[in-house]
C-alpha cells in the first residue's frame, strides 16, 4: 500500500493535468476562433508611439486634410500606408501619361501612415530559400520561381525608386543579411532548403552562402549559442518616410486631382442607384460619392468587407528601437539579421550612422518579433486589432535577446541612456492561406452590388466597371509585396493590365501577367477555400 498510493496519486494528477490542458486548449481554440472571425473595427485613437513616426520630417503631412471633405471622387482610397500610396501614385501617373484626369481622394482614420507601415521593422527580406520550398510544395517549381522573383524584385525597385526620386530620407538600401540559427534541427533543415533552392532556382542563389559555426562566429561576431548562418542580399528602409516622400510629391504634382484626408475614418459603405457614382462612403466627416473604392486597410479590411472575416485578420506585433552595446561593430546600416529559434524568430536591422548622444539619431537597432514568446503558444496576439498596448512577455524577450543572440562579449556594456529607446506595437494583416488578396472584390464578399453601368465606347481614357478593390494581407512581409501589389491594383482599376509598359521608377516593365503572381488574385472561391486551420497546423 505504501508504494501504491503515491503512484495512484501521480497517475491521478497526471490525468488531471492532461484533462486541464485539453480543456484549456479547447477554450483557447474557441476564443481564437471568435477573435479571428470578429469585426477588427476602426484603428484605435490612442496607438503606442512608433520610433519611425516620432521622427518625421514632413510635419505638415501628419494631420493633412481639406477644410471640407470632397463630395465626390472617381476613386476613393481607404488607407494611407504603402499600399494606398502605391495605388494612388500608379493611378495618378498613368492618368497623367494618358492626358486624362481622375479625382483621387485618400481617406485615413488617424495620422498619415500611422498603421503597419509606420510601425514595422523596415526589413525588405523574404527569406528566398524558405519561400521557394514552401511555394514549390504548394504550386510547383515554375510558380515558386515566379513568386520568389516577384518578392525579391521589391529590393531593386524600392532602392531605385528612392534614388530616382531623391528620397534619401527613406534610407532605402541594400544590406547583407544573416539568418542565424540557435536550434540545430532548424539549422539543418534550412541548409537542406538552400540546397533545394540551388537546384530549383540557381540564378536566385548566387549571393547565398552557408557558414558553419566556427567561420560564422569569426566572420560575423555571433554569440556562442549560434549553430551557423546563411547570408544573402536583402534590404532595409524607413518605411513611412518612403510613403510620406511619395505623398508629398503626389500632393504637389497633382494639386487638383489628389487630396489626403487624415482623421477621416470610413464607418460604412452603401450603394446608390446612380451608375456613375454607385457608392456612398460614409466617413466620420460626412459622405463621399465614389465610382471606385480601394481597400488599402490591411489588418482592418474585414471591417468594411465582411466576407473576409476569419480569412484576413489582425495579428499584433511588437517592435523596438534599441541602442547597440558599446562593443557592437559599427556597420553603418549595412547589415541585417534574423535570429531564428526552434519556433519563432526576431528580425533585426540597424539604421545608418552611430549613436552619438542619448537623444541623437543614428545606429539604432530595430528589432521585432518574439511572437512565440508572447504566451498562449504565440496565438494570443492573433485577432488583436489594437496597437494601443504592447505584449508584456514579448517586450521582456525583445529587451533581452540582443546580447544573448550576438554574444555578451560582442555586445559589451549598454550604451549611455540604456538599451531600450522605444517599444511599440502594430497590426499585421494575415490571410488564412498565407497569400495576399489583390484585385476586384466580388459583391458576395462586400455584401454590396453596385448598379450596372453602361461602358461608353466614346469614354475618354480607361474604363472599368465601378467596383470595390483590395490589396492587403501580406502576412508580415509587406516590404516585399505591398508596393508592387499596389502598382498592380492601380493598373487593374484603370483596366491597363494588357498594356506592355516600359520600366519606370517604382514599376517593372511588361504586361501585368508577366510580373504579377496570379496566386494573389482575390476571388470568392479562393476565400472560401482558405482555411485558418491549415495555417494553425503548419505554423
Ligand atoms: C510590428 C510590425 C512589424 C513589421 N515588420 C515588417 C518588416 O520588417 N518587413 C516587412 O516586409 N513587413 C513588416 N510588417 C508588415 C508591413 O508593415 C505591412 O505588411 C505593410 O506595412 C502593410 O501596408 P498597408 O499600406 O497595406 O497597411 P497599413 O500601413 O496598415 O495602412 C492601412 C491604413 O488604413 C487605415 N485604416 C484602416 N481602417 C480604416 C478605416 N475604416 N477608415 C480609414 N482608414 C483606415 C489605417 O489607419 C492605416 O493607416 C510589419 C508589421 C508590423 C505590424
Amino acid at each position: 500500500m505504501a508504494t501504491l498510493l503515491p503512484s495512484i496519486r501521480e497517475t491521478y494528477f497526471g490525468v488531471k493535468a492532461l484533462l486541464q490542458t485539453v480543456a484549456e486548449d479547447n477554450a483557447e481554440l474557441t476564443s481564437l476562433q471568435a477573435r479571428l472571425n470578429a469585426d477588427p473595427g476602426i484603428p484605435v485613437s490612442n496607438p503606442t508611439t512608433s520610433f519611425w513616426l516620432k521622427n518625421t520630417p514632413f510635419l505638415d503631412l501628419v494631420d493633412k486634410r481639406s477644410k471640407t471633405l470632397p463630395k465626390y471622387a472617381d476613386i476613393v482610397i481607404i488607407g494611407s500606408g504603402i499600399t494606398g500610396t502605391s495605388v494612388a501614385r500608379t493611378i495618378l501617373s498613368e492618368c497623367a501619361s494618358m492626358g486624362i484626369n481622375r479625382r483621387v481622394v485618400m481617406l485615413e482614420a488617424r495620422q498619415t501612415c500611422s498603421g503597419a507601415t509606420g510601425r514595422n521593422g523596415g526589413h525588405i527580406k523574404c527569406t528566398p530559400h524558405e519561400s521557394f520550398c514552401e511555394y514549390k510544395d504548394r504550386f510547383g517549381v515554375e510558380r515558386a520561381r515566379a513568386l520568389v522573383d516577384f518578392q525579391t524584385s521589391h529590393l531593386p525597385i524600392l532602392v531605385d525608386l528612392a534614388k530616382q526620386e531623391s528620397w534619401d530620407l527613406a534610407e532605402a538600401r541594400q544590406v547583407e543579411t544573416l539568418d542565424v540559427f540557435y536550434d540545430e534541427e532548424v539549422w539543418l533543415d534550412n541548409k537542406r532548403k538552400v540546397e533545394e533552392f540551388r537546384k530549383g532556382m540557381p540564378e536566385g542563389t548566387r549571393d547565398t552562402f552557408v557558414w558553419e559555426k566556427g567561420e560564422a562566429h569569426e566572420k560575423y561576431n555571433l554569440g556562442g549559442h549560434a549553430y551557423g548562418a546563411i547570408t544573402y542580399q536583402a534590404g532595409a528602409i524607413w518605411p513611412c518616410r518612403l510613403v510620406t516622400c511619395a505623398l508629398d510629391s503626389l500632393l504637389r504634382t497633382y494639386p487638383s486631382d489628389f487630396t489626403l484626408e487624415t482623421h477621416t475614418s470610413v464607418e460604412n459603405i452603401s450603394t446608390t442607384r446612380n451608375p456613375n457614382q454607385p457608392f456612398i462612403v460614409h466617413t466620420s466627416r460626412g459622405d463621399i460619392l465614389a465610382c471606385h473604392i480601394i481597400h488599402a486597410t490591411n489588418a482592418h479590411t474585414a471591417r468594411l468587407v465582411p466576407g473576409l472575416r476569419g480569412k484576413l485578420f489582425p495579428v499584433r506585433g511588437t517592435m523596438t528601437a534599441q541602442r547597440p552595446g558599446k562593443s557592437f561593430p559599427k556597420l553603418d546600416g549595412s547589415r541585417s539579421w534574423c535570429l531564428i529559434n526552434k519556433k519563432g524568430y526576431e528580425y533585426v536591422t540597424q539604421r545608418p550612422g552611430q549613436v552619438d548622444s542619448i537623444d541623437g539619431l543614428g545606429g539604432e537597432i530595430m528589432i521585432g518579433g518574439g511572437m512565440i514568446q508572447s504566451g498562449r503558444k504565440g496565438f494570443g496576439e492573433f485577432g488583436v486589432a489594437s496597437d494601443a498596448e504592447t505584449n508584456y512577455l514579448t517586450g521582456c524577450h525583445l529587451g533581452g535577446v540582443l546580447p544573448m543572440g550576438f554574444g555578451l562579449e560582442n555586445w559589451g556594456e549598454d550604451a549611455p541612456g540604456g538599451r531600450m529607446k522605444n517599444m511599440w506595437s502594430g497590426s499585421l494583416g494575415l490571410t488564412a492561406d498565407m497569400m495576399p488578396f489583390v484585385g476586384r472584390l466580388e459583391p458576395s464578399l462586400t455584401g454590396r452590388t453596385p448598379v450596372k453601368a453602361n461602358l461608353s465606347k466614346d469614354a475618354v481614357g480607361p474604363v472599368t466597371l465601378p467596383a470595390e478593390w483590395i490589396s492587403a494581407g501580406y502576412n508580415g512581409e509587406g516590404m516585399v509585396n505591398a508596393w508592387l501589389c499596389g502598382v498592380a491594383l492601380g493598373l487593374m482599376v484603370l483596366g491597363r493590365e494588357d498594356i506592355s509598359a516600359a520600366k519606370t521608377s517604382g514599376r517593372p516593365h511588361g504586361k501585368l501577367d508577366e510580373w504579377f503572381p496570379k496566386e494573389y488574385i482575390c476571388s470568392q472561391a479562393r476565400v472560401t477555400n482558405a482555411s485558418v486551420y491549415e495555417l494553425l497546423e503548419t505554423r
